[in-house]
């Protein structure tokens, strides 16, 4: 039972009607989780980091984790390595290992695109205002905030940054030792 209503929970039901139609369908949005960088270095620096965060949470999406790290160089370019071979890889490694990032597991329906959505174009001249590049981003390179593109770079890249133990995949359980759980 505990099971069947936790599977109802994870789904949100939106029933819409089509325009000019009679017909009515019944569309499933997924609840799902995405990785952000809410704050790349720049953002940390310029003391930023509150004002992305009270928009994300206002923009619907729930913080399900939440800290600060320092990258060194070679774990930027782990995290990046889609990029390799790209001619901004060395750059992009560069700025991500320069200061602190903060970084979360965000949720919500449809979490992976929706933040895409409210994170706007990469280049921060192309986004939109009132999208987190478009008001915080500095240029292509210093545009503020990341987010995964597609659920398997979200499970990748929370892998990447947070142990079980920080994903309170476990919490309450009797026996979480922290100390023993940390990833990195
Ligand atoms: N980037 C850059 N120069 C470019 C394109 C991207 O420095 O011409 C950086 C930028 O910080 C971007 C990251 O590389 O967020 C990853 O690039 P991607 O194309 O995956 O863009 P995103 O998915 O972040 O919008
Ligand atoms: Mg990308």
């Amino acid at each position: 039972m505990k099971k069947v209503a936790a599977l109802f929970g994870a789904l949100l039901f939106v029933s819409s009607v089509d325009a000019g139609s009679t017909s009515s369908k019944e569309t499933v949005i997924q609840e799902e989780e995405t990785f952000a960088i809410p704050a790349k270095p720049e953002i940390v620096e310029k003391g930023q980091i509150g004002e992305i965060l009270s928009r994300i949470e206002k923009a619907g999406f729930k913080i399900k984790a939440l800290k600060m790290v320092r990258l060194t160089k070679e774990q930027a370019a782990e995290f990046y390595r889609e990029h390799k071979n790209k001619p901004f890889f060395d750059s992009l490694c560069t700025y991500m290992s320069k200061g602190r990032v903060v970084v979360a597991i965000l949720s919500g329906p449809d979490a992976i695109k929706r933040y895409r959505t409210l994170e706007g174009a990469t280049d921060p001249k192309k986004a939109a205002k009132g999208t987190l590049r478009g008001d915080f981003g500095t240029d292509r390179e210093a545009n503020a905030v990341h987010g995964s593109d597609s659920p398997e770079s979200a499970k990748r890249e929370i892998r990447f940054f947070f142990s079980e133990f920080e994903t309170l995949a476990n919490a309450g359980q009797k026996h979480s030792a922290p100390q023993k759980n940390f990833a990195r």
